[in-house]
């Protein structure tokens, strides 16, 4: 007979994935890295697992090792249930998506930071007025834990051959648009913007886009909370950061393209066109 070990941890389910007739395979993100598990039985209707288990919830699991085979959960304990992702279709994509960037960028390796920073960001999701503006928090410290943290303070752009580091301080009424090189990594001030840099990836930074990049990534989201985050700049941000992570990822994300699609659909059916 296989040996049987048991230990017990607690993590944060990320995906979920059918396996055999009832089984299902769990990925939890703890503070230790990530496990693969199998939760037997769990689709089974009467299941005492199951509702342990849910998509996104953190739970405390005892897990059998056994040699030769996948981990077992022999027993799950819900600790937080996120309801209200579960039930919106905005949240719970914006949760996926949260998992998936740090699945992505973090492979097994274990990371105390990246699992309360995706638990918190969770939390803040389920509760937020504005999930948007908790993804665009999320994004800026996710890439900055991956060591890929972008320069929004100071200019990254090259003019005659010299590195301009000019210290840029956007304010509402810049006429002029900074810039975003995922390729330097970070933004240019409006004169190397209009310079013009060779890589046909740069995009055009609106100052307010630019001073709430900046603010995302030097302060916590409760210092953020109370002040507008208009939805231009909401769009504005997605598009800027889904083409400095899909250059730094060599990879798209799946499922915001769910969520744009659903944004297009809502604005194609909407009254009045
Ligand atoms: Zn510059």
């Amino acid at each position: 007979m296989a040996q049987q070990k048991l230990y017990q941890v607690e993590g944060v389910v990320l995906g979920r994935r059918n396996y055999g007739e009832a089984d299902r395979v769990i990925i939890l993100l703890t503070a230790g890295g990530r496990l693969a598990l199998l939760a037997k039985g769990i689709r089974k209707p009467h299941s005492r697992k199951a509702g342990h288990l849910e998509l996104f919830s953190r739970s405390k699991v005892l897990i059998s090792r056994v040699t030769n085979f996948w981990d077992i959960i022999s027993q799950a304990e819900v600790l937080t249930t996120r309801p209200g992702i579960q039930a919106d279709f905005q949240r719970g994509t914006y949760a996926r998506y949260v998992g998936e960037l740090a699945l992505r960028f973090f492979e097994q390796e274990a990371n105390e930071t990246l699992y309360t920073l995706v638990d918190s960001t969770l939390t803040l999701l389920e509760n937020a007025e504005k999930p948007e503006r908790v993804v665009c928090w999320y994004e800026q410290h996710l890439l900055a834990l991956a060591g890929f943290r972008p320069e929004w303070r100071h200019c990254v752009g090259f003019r005659e051959g010299q590195p301009c580091q000019e210290e840029l301080h956007p304010r509402p009424g810049d006429q002029r648009p900074y810039g975003s090189a995922p390729e330097q990594g970070g933004a240019l001030c409006p004169d190397c913007l209009a310079a013009g840099q060779p890589s046909g990836l740069v995009s055009r930074l609106s100052p307010s886009a630019l001073s709430w990049l900046q603010a995302f990534q030097e302060r916590e989201y409760s210092q953020l909370a109370e002040f507008d985050f208009p939805s231009k700049t909401a769009t504005e941000l997605r598009r800027v950061m889904k083409r400095y992570i899909s250059y730094h990822l060599e990879w798209q994300p799946r499922t915001l393209r769910a969520l744009n699609m659903h944004c297009f659909s809502i604005l194609r059916s909407s009254p009045g066109e």
